[in-house]
Formats: C-alpha cells, sequence, structure tokens
C-alpha cells in the first residue's frame, strides 16, 4: 500500500479566472478533488497569505482569482467560506481592498474574519514551547484551507504553506515571536509548532506569479506559473523547495522539520502527482540574507561570530522616506530615524537580531542586505 502524502502540481499561466478554475480542478483530482476535503455543511476557513496592503502584480499577497476560485470549489461542495488572517501592516478590510480581494469576498459573500484574539493553544510536542497564543478565530471550523503564495523570505528563505500559518499570531503579537525566537534554528521551530497547533486540513498554493529577489515584501515578481496542493503542508513544502531549486541547507523550516523526524519532510515521505518537479523547476534568486549559515553551526559560535556572520538590514538613504513602519515592527528596538541633515536610519547591530522584519514592512523598498564580513569573506573562497 502506498501510504506516501500526496503533494499535487498543476501548470497555470495566467490569472484568467477561467483558467484558474480550471487548473485548481486539476490540481485537486489527484488528490480525491474538492468534495474529498469539504462536506455539505461544513465550515471552511480560507487562510491566504494577506502580508501588506500591496496591488495583487506586486505578488505580495494570494491572489483574488486564486480566492475566487477556492471559495466558489468551496461552495460548490456545499461548505460556508471564512477568510480570516492579521496582516502585519494594516487592517484585514484595508488589506483586501488593496490587494483586490474585497470585490471577491463581497461578490461571493465570505465572511471576513479578522485575527484579533489571543487565546493559549496546546501544542503538546511543540519543540519551542508547549503552548501559543494564537487567533481565537482561527479555530472552531470543519476544515483550514491554506491559501499560502510562493514567495522567498528573508529570514526562512522561502515561505510557504507551513509559514503561512504564522498569520494565526495576532498581528501585534508577531514581531514579539521574533525577538523571543532570537535566531534562525528557534524561528523555525516555532513555525512548525504553529503550524501544528492549527494544522491545515488543505493546502493550495498560488504560484502563479511567484516572489523571487528580497522577499516576502520587497521581491520581484516571477512568472513560474504553477498551482500546488497537498493535505500536508509540511509536504508541500518539501516539494517546493527543489522547484525553487533550493537545497535542504538553506531551508530552515525544513532541515528542522527533518531534524524532528516530522512526517512530510523527506522526499521519500512524498508522492508528487501531476506536473513533475524538474519541468517545472525555476531557480530562484535568493534573498541576500538567505547566504546566512548560522543556523548550522554550533551555538558557541553563533554567539561569538554573530556580528561577523549574520546578515543585518541597511537602510537607503536615497529611498527612505522615514515612515517610521520599520521601527514601529521592530522587535528589538535596534532602527535609529533621522531627518537631518538627509533622511534615513541607522541599524544598531548589537541589538539587531536579523529577523527582517523591517524589510518585510517597508513601502517604499528601501531597506537591503547586508552580509556580515566574515560571510562575504567565506563566500569569495565558496565556503558559504
Ligand atoms: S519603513 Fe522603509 S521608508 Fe519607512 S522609515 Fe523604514 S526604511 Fe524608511
Ligand atoms: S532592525 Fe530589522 S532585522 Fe534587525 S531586529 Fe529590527 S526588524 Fe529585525
Amino acid at each position: 500500500m502506498n501510504d506516501k502524502i500526496p503533494v499535487s502540481l498543476q501548470r497555470c499561466n495566467s490569472y484568467d479566472p477561467d483558467e484558474v478554475r480550471d487548473a485548481l480542478n486539476k490540481v485537486l483530482a489527484p488528490l480525491g478533488g474538492i468534495q474529498s476535503f469539504v462536506k455539505p455543511g461544513d465550515r471552511v476557513l480560507l487562510k491566504p497569505n494577506l502580508l501588506a496592503p500591496k496591488p495583487p502584480g506586486a505578488a505580495v499577497t494570494t491572489h483574488p482569482e486564486v480566492v475566487r476560485a477556492v471559495a466558489l470549489a468551496v461552495m460548490e461542495a456545499g461548505g460556508e467560506v471564512f477568510l480570516g488572517d492579521s496582516p502585519a501592516v494594516g487592517s484585514l478590510a484595508v488589506v483586501l481592498k488593496r490587494t483586490g480581494i474585497m470585490p471577491v469576498v463581497q461578490e461571493l459573500g465570505i465572511q471576513m474574519v479578522p485575527f484579533r484574539t489571543p487565546v493559549s493553544v496546546p501544542v503538546p510536542e511543540g519543540g519551542v514551547s508547549r503552548s501559543f497564543l494564537l487567533a481565537e478565530e482561527a479555530s472552531g471550523y470543519d476544515l483550514i484551507l491554506n491559501l499560502p503564495k510562493f514567495k522567498t523570505h528573508g529570514m526562512m528563505t522561502l515561505t510557504l504553506a507551513v509559514k503561512n500559518m504564522f498569520g494565526t499570531v495576532v498581528g501585534a503579537a508577531k514581531p514579539g515571536w521574533h525577538l523571543q525566537a532570537g535566531d534562525t534554528v528557534r524561528f523555525a521551530d516555532m513555525l512548525l509548532d504553529i503550524w501544528s497547533a492549527l494544522p491545515p486540513g488543505l493546502s493550495v498554493m498560488d504560484g502563479i506569479t511567484a516572489m523571487e529577489g528580497n522577499g516576502p515584501g520587497s521581491g520581484d515578481p516571477l512568472a513560474l506559473g504553477i498551482l500546488m496542493a497537498s493535505p500536508s503542508a509540511l509536504a508541500l513544502d518539501c516539494v517546493a523547495g527543489p522547484v525553487a531549486g533550493l537545497p535542504i541547507e538553506r531551508h530552515p523550516v525544513l532541515y528542522q522539520a527533518r531534524a524532528r523526524g516530522l512526517e512530510g519532510a523527506r522526499s521519500d515521505q512524498v508522492q508528487v502527482l501531476g506536473e513533475a518537479v524538474e519541468d517545472v523547476r525555476r531557480v530562484f534568486r535568493l534573498p541576500k540574507s538567505a547566504s546566512r549559515v548560522d543556523y548550522r553551526l554550533p551555538g558557541w559560535m553563533k554567539r561569538s561570530m554573530r556580528k561577523s556572520l549574520n546578515p543585518f538590514p541597511r537602510l537607503n538613504p536615497e529611498l527612505c522616506t522615514t515612515c517610521g513602519a520599520c521601527t514601529a515592527i521592530c522587535p528589538a528596538d535596534a532602527i535609529t530615524l533621522y531627518n537631518k541633515p538627509r533622511t534615513g536610519g541607522l541599524v544598531d547591530k548589537d541589538k539587531c537580531i536579523s529577523c527582517f522584519c523591517c524589510q518585510e514592512v517597508c513601502p517604499e523598498r528601501a531597506i537591503d542586505i547586508v552580509p556580515g564580513r566574515l560571510l562575504r569573506a567565506l563566500k569569495k573562497v565558496n565556503l558559504a
């Protein structure tokens, strides 16, 4: 008997509504169709990536036509559709308007669920904590249907299906978790804990236009042309990494999931259906911070060499408008803005934890990432 976890891959080259609906039907068909996941009367929570109020063409958020296609499929299966998130920047209503999802929500009568109320959710097998404060509004559904966007990420290299569940942490608490986790390994473990606390029953990833470069908020759109789906967010990520040409050593969530022996983290536990990985693979341009190697080093070395190994953000005075979004979100209080004699700001490397929340929220793409001195030297001799 084949007990591998299925991950389905389907080409889809545009956001034309008919093409997306057709591709959705095809990507779900090998998994048994939407009826395998949604029964009549089920309450289904859609959880898109709604990082920030950016237009659909920016590829920062899940595209409205993917939301529409999935919502219609759930409704046709007899489900009642809810849509929730806690954006890092702006209210849910503002982000839905700017991302073009609000018209879909209104047209289809989808119920909006802002994640506002933190409650303690147990995680018995947690790697970082045995409980997490997650949004009460994300619980109590028959199905959580995860709708991540396929993007690069400053701290996690890629943000995919597992990382998308970090949206169940209520907005203002997100930076605090970065600070509490402290480094890449613990943050990856924490993402795995949160995913296991509120596991989605189905993940459908929007990789039609993905993001490469300085994701998740300041990268560049990449025409990848795929939809992916799986009952396991972790298995989906396990296939998505190779699609983006990413080795396991540079993918902290997968790296930690394998170290913890989690089901779906190894390619021999996963069965790819539909398109073959090698036929859709595109080697992504990674964020500059992805060159970090700290999570593969012993703890004493990470601590003593942090400043020369870690990449750090640098504010570009030509682009910075001193809007204050980065200082507001920085969990380490590491950024000082100044207006005269020129605009811009400085990052205190003694305080900075290299979480790159600042770059995520910067509306002007004014934050660059600069590798540490030692890391630059190692790269020159191909050791990193
Ligand atoms: S968020 Fe960007 S534009 Fe705003 S102050 Fe920070 S660096 Fe400058
Ligand atoms: S300066 Fe940026 S990268 Fe450093 S801790 Fe603050 S938000 Fe994180």
